[in-house]
């Protein structure tokens, strides 16, 4: 079987065991800030499993695509090195949601695994937790396991728990032993070495744990569930009977092109084996990263990439390449996934350039390194040390972007060594300052909460009435927070002790009410300004944020009369016009532009950023070349074209997020949508999912004039424009 065949061979037999067929979830999971990518099958049904949600269907079968690079499983060190282990895979999952039990798994893991896939029973054995004996008797009656061939491990091993709370339960994997014809091997060295290879782990959630002590109190669910991980490329390597996942189909014609680019044979050289295998992966991983929206960077989730990235780049290096190697094989990991991916086509473009701009600047940086590291020790030899300086090596990190690693492997050649703890020294020093800096925001906001804290009214998201119209009358007060502004610190740092109830004549602070018509700052769109009024007094708004619970905070300066605790006015709520029209004509032609670009550049490109100010509109987003002119008078063009046409914007509240979606709406990559949400439609030209505020009819726009296009990071492009 191919690969291919098994993935399909998986999803079939689920289906027509009644599992609903649901498709992977990108690799940035949607609405989990505690995850950073995607790292298992279960991701997307966390909800079902806690009780937040109720499943739509009882059973479920997905192949998801996984990342391990971060957090609780990074095997980013062993791959490489490992023939089982790769940051980027493909895991094949049955889910029972309160459905199907124990009995069930593990009939269908052994009768897929051994009638469908043909694994030879005699070879395969099952783990099981040591306390776990019903498991382990249904390994021996359904699969008819003799007792030596079911093993039982410690918690460590198979007690899995989502977290300190919530479902927990035993697990089961199903190993295979991949060399029968050796005499037998025991258990700890047996998977240690990787001859006994664990193939697909069936975890049984029967408890919820409760939080408390050193021993959490375990009650049995009422309605137990199943969820399971087969990794695709160990299950493709055992079923083709090769001894890597690396010489299975996935793997072989990628590793084949590099080694053929790099002028050598992939099975010649065990370090340049490695090397191709480290890039084979990482290659896999960038591919499929970039198809979900990530975007190289020096922070979260674009710097995991950045540094797979570069991490492939520099064992390129070891094979001798010193031109962008790995946009150029590309087009090979689509080809080995036989098409499963529609999003590696559709963003193949965007993504080879992206690729390319990002190997070229740091091949760049690694000649600019190279020549600096000399230099550093052509002085230290002079001053007759064999060792860099931690300062100085750390300056060259911070400032060049040099990879500390990198800047080791260069020392080393010539026999040098870094002063680690020198290093680390002026690290922690560094990190030290960030912290502090921060620190001051945090606590600004701490102390709003605290005011907040004390209304019970402002618990509730503040209720905004200003997609219509411009003023509102009798806003009700929930909180005044004055802020006294340290003029030496030019208020970059304000303490707690510089914040009052209530804002005096003259000063600064921050309003929370109980409705509102000030747009508050999201999604690229800039915070209202205008003015509140009361009997005896008015203040300007400045700006206009909201917080985590969806409050709005209006930033305030009193220029008449007082707000003084505990009579506060009613207050009457006056948008500006001149802020707020022009916004809105920016916004609307946002959409307009990134329908063009998609239109005159291809599906491929993504959003990237955009801000929409009164003044002009800046709208990032991925390709990897600059625009011809040609391109940008065609994008101009299509932009015109829409705004005299003068068509009415339709926007719909309330839609359900998949019908939206289906219906062909653009969601924003990474942007966490509620049950409900709300699209802007120009018809027959764009929809998207957006909560930001629009002209009434395109005509309003007026003149599009597209002021810059340059690039602003690799593979990223940023076009400045006015209107009106
Ligand atoms: P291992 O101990 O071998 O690292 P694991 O216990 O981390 O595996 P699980 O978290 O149980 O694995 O994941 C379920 C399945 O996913 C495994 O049985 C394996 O087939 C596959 N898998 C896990 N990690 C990787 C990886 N880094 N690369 C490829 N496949 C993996
Ligand atoms: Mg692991």
């Amino acid at each position: 079987m191919r690969s291919s065949e098994i993935r399909q061979s998986f999803v079939d037999y689920f289906r027509e065991r009644g599992h609903r067929p649901v498709a992977s979830s990108p690799l940035v999971p949607h609405g989990d800030a505690t995850l950073l990518f995607t790292n298992a099958g279960m991701v997307q049904f966390k909800d079902y499993f806690t009780g937040a949600a109720r499943p739509p269907f009882p059973r479920a079968v997905t192949v998801q695509k996984c990342l391990r690079v971060s957090g609780k499983h990074n095997d980013l060190e062993n791959v490489g090195p490992s023939p089982r282990h790769h940051t980027f895979f493909e895991m094949l999952g049955n889910f029972s949601f309160g459905d199907y039990f124990k009995p069930e798994a593990i009939e269908f893991g052994w009768q897929l695994a051994t009638k469908v896939w043909g694994l030879a029973p005699a070879h395969l054995f099952a783990s099981v937790y040591e306390q776990d004996d019903e498991a382990a008797a249904l390994w021996r009656k359904i699969a008819g396991l003799p007792p030596e061939r079911i093993v039982r491990c410690g918690e460590k091993e198979n007690f899995w728990s989502m977290g300190e709370t919530g479902p927990c339960g035993p697990c089961s994997e199903i190993y295979v032993d991949r060399r029968p014809d050796l005499p037998q091997v025991g258990w700890a060295e047996g998977t240690e070495s990787g001859r006994l290879l664990e193939i697909w782990n069936l975890v049984f959630m029967q408890f919820e744990r409760a939080a408390g002590g050193p021993h959490p109190i375990l009650t049995p669910l009422p309605k137990p569930s199943i969820d399971t991980g087969a990794g695709l490329e160990r299950v493709s390597a055992v079923v083709a009977g090769v001894e890597s996942n690396y010489d299975t189909d996935l793997f072989r014609p990628i590793l084949a092109g590099a080694a053929a680019l790099a002028g050598t044979t992939y099975g010649r050289d065990a370090e340049h084996d490695t090397s191709l295998r480290v890039i084979a992966d990482h290659l896999r991983a960038t591919a499929f990263l970039l198809a979900d929206g990530v975007i190289p960077s020096n922070d979260g989730r674009g710097y995991v990439l950045r540094r797979l990235l570069r991490r492939a780049v520099r064992h390129g290096m070891r094979l001798g390449f010193e031109e962008p190697f790995l946009c150029r094989l590309l087009p090979l990991v689509d080809e080995a996934m036989a098409g499963a991916y529609a999003e590696l086509a559709a963003t193949r473009a965007a993504s080879e350039a992206t690729i390319r701009a990002e190997e070229e600047k740091f091949l760049a940086t690694v000649a600019i390194g190279s020549r600096m590291v000399q230099e550093a020790i052509e002085e230290a030899k002079r001053a007759g040390r064999r060792e860099l300086a931690g300062e100085q090596v750390f300056r060259l990190y911070d400032t060049y972007g040099l990879p500390i690693q990198l800047l080791r492997e260069i020392a080393e050649e010539e026999k040098f060594a870094v002063d680690e703890a020198g290093f680390e020294r002026a690290f922690a020093g560094q990190r030290e300052r960030s912290r502090a800096a921060t620190g001051a925001a945090l606590r600004t906001k701490q102390f709003a909460d605290l005011a907040l804290a004390k209304n019970p009214e402002a618990q509730t998201p503040t209720r905004f009435e200003g997609y219509k119209k411009l003023s509102v009358n009798e806003g009700k007060i929930l909180a005044a927070i004055g802020i006294a502004v340290d003029e030496k610190t030019a208020g970059e740092q304000i303490s707690s002790a510089e914040m009052s109830e209530g804002i005096p004549t003259g000063a600064s602070g921050v309003l929370v009410l109980d409705k509102t018509v000030f747009y508050a700052e999201s999604g690229g769109q800039v915070g209202d300004k205008g003015e509140v009024r009361w009997p005896g007094g008015r203040a300007k708004v400045v700006d206009t944020t909201k917080d985590n619970a969806g409050r709005v905070l209006h930033f305030v300066e009193v220029l008449d009369g007082a707000l003084q605790p505990p009579h506060y006015p009613l207050l009457d709520l006056f948008v500006s016009e001149d802020h707020r029209l022009p916004t809105q004509r920016n916004h609307t032609a946002t959409h307009l532009l990134h329908a063009a670009l998609r239109q005159v550049l291809g599906e491929g490109v993504r959003q990237a950023g955009s801000l929409v100010s009164p003044e002009h509109l800046r709208f990032d987003f991925t390709y990897g070349k600059p625009l011809t002119d040609a391109q940008q008078e065609r994008v101009v063009g299509l932009v015109d074209e829409w705004v005299l046409k003068a068509v009415p914007v339709r926007i719909t509240e309330d839609r359900d997020p998949k019908e939206a979606i289906a219906a062909g709406a653009m969601a924003l990559f990474g942007e966490k949508y509620g049950d409900k949400v709300r699209t802007v439609e120009i018809p027959g030209f764009s929809l998207e999912l957006c909560g930001g505020c629009h002209v009434e009819n395109t005509g309003e726009i007026g003149p599009f004039v597209l002021r810059s296009e340059r690039g602003v990071a690799s593979g990223v492009r940023r076009i400045e424009a006015v209107t009106g």
